[in-house]
């Protein structure tokens, strides 16, 4: 256990610093007062009065920022609540993150917002940003009030869980949006082409006999968004994109200047639609499990900017919910707490990405994409960072998980680089027992 505990001013050295911005991981030291990273030098050692923090070993990056987390509260407390997600989230290295509109009542009320933003003071281990609901209970009807809930502090809009799919009210919703500067999240699927599907249609669904959702569900509603943002300027963000063709479309659309983001999870990236044949439940999730081919064009998307970032998607559910047959269980995992060590081991360590280029994508990227503070290795900015041994082994274990729910089909898996503790505004939270 690393005891950091009470410094104020401080500086941290030996360790390998992660600049998302010029690329680079190297020897440094950093020093924080009063919660501000205040300078940065590229040497191992420092000579100064004040306490020093011996990093030896250990990547010091920016803290992670997760633009997609389902926090469940208020509604349904029992998955997730504002304390265990945001507990979760330090685990997983987060300092920030950003909580998606699906709740009850639905963030679609400048109150709702309000009340997170209390309850994350009140019991949040890290920071909290809210999206709002695009329209009045996500129904797609009725446009909310954005002028008052980006006054409450909603800093993106969406309706995720569900696609918008009157192309009127999504173009109204994006123009009002533009008026407001709020970017504007899109769930991207068909929902009459998806129907009740249980995985993605393709050789493994037919040979297990679920009901496939296609690819194409995905790719007709990313490209509607795509002429919609075209149309009226309104920045758009596809959430989980999935397919090798909504990465040709977003593709495209970069390069004829739409002003459009997208995300990727940790699950898309690494796992494929053949797992299923273990009908875990866990490995239900929307969009879907897709295949080997998605995976290759979703990598390649990552290292040549199509992909702006990483998001969990995480989205909490009890075991009551997902302990039944594979067809009766709600769609989701959660992700908070093994997205880096998941990426580091599958795509870091096997010589596909660079470990900059994950952080990059953990960090900056996000905080790009909604022009969120942090996520900066930069003097003059809050001292949210983020400690990994990324050489680490461990196993995950229920035991382990500090979120409320357990449904990942992660465990038991053995994954590499582990989480030490976060410094939100220079304070320490210690991860490693
Ligand atoms: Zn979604």
């Amino acid at each position: 256990m690393i005891d950091w505990k009470d410094k104020r001013e401080f500086w941290i050295t030996g360790a390998r610093v992660a600049d998302p911005e010029s690329g680079k991981i190297r020897g440094g030291s950093i020093c924080v007062r009063k919660g501000i990273i205040t300078e940065i030098t590229w040497q191992k050692s420092v000579s100064t009065d004040l306490p020093v923090l011996d990093a030896e070993g250990y990547v010091l990056a920016p803290g992670f920022i997760d633009i997609h987390t389902h926090l469940r509260e208020p509604g349904y407390e029992e998955k997730e609540t504002v304390k265990t997600g945001t507990a979760a989230a330090v685990a997983g290295g987060f300092t920030s993150i950003v909580c998606m509109a699906n709740t009850d009542p639905v963030i679609d009320e400048p109150s709702v917002v309000e009340y997170i933003y209390k309850q994350a003071e009140r019991a949040g281990a890290c920071r909290v940003y809210v999206t709002a609901a695009l329209t009045k209970g996500l129904e797609g009807q009725v446009i909310n009030e954005y002028h008052f809930l980006k006054q409450a502090g909603a800093v993106a809009l969406s309706d995720d869980g569900k696609y918008v799919t009157n192309s009127q009210v999504m173009r109204s919703a994006l123009e009002y949006a533009w008026y407001h500067k709020l970017p504007v999240i899109s769930h991207c699927e068909d929902e009459f082409l998806a129907g009740a599907s249980q995985m993605h249609e393709g050789f493994n669904s037919t040979k297990l006999g679920l009901r496939g959702s296609p690819a194409a569900a995905e790719e007709i509603a990313v490209a509607r968004d795509l002429r919609l943002s075209q149309l009226t300027g309104a920045r758009l963000h596809v959430a989980h994109i999935s397919t090798a063709g909504a990465v040709q479309l977003i593709k495209q659309a970069k390069r004829s200047g739409v002003p459009v983001t997208a995300e990727v999870t940790p699950h898309h990236l690494t796992m494929e639609d053949s797992l299923i044949e273990s009908f875990d439940s866990n490995l239900k999730v929307n969009p879907p499990l897709r295949t080997k081919k998605d995976i290759g064009a979703l990598r390649t998307a990552l290292k040549d900017g199509t992909i702006d970032c990483i998001a969990t998607d995480h989205a909490p559910h009890n075991e009551i919910d997902k302990e039944v047959e594979y067809d009766q269980a709600p769609p989701g995992m959660i992700g908070l707490e093994t997205a880096f060590a998941l990426l580091n081991t599958r795509l870091v360590r096997t010589g596909e990405l660079e470990l900059i280029e994950l952080i990059r994508l953990m960090t900056s990227g996000p905080a790009d994409v909604l022009g969120l503070p942090g996520g900066r290795m930069r003097k003059g900015e809050q001292a949210d960072l983020v400690l990994i041994d990324t050489e680490r082994n461990w196993t995950v274990e229920k035991a382990r998980i500090r979120s409320k729910s357990k449904n990942t089909p992660l465990l038991g898996t053995e994954l590499t680089g582990l989480v030490q503790g976060v410094f939100l505004e220079g304070k320490w939270l210690n991860v490693v027992p």
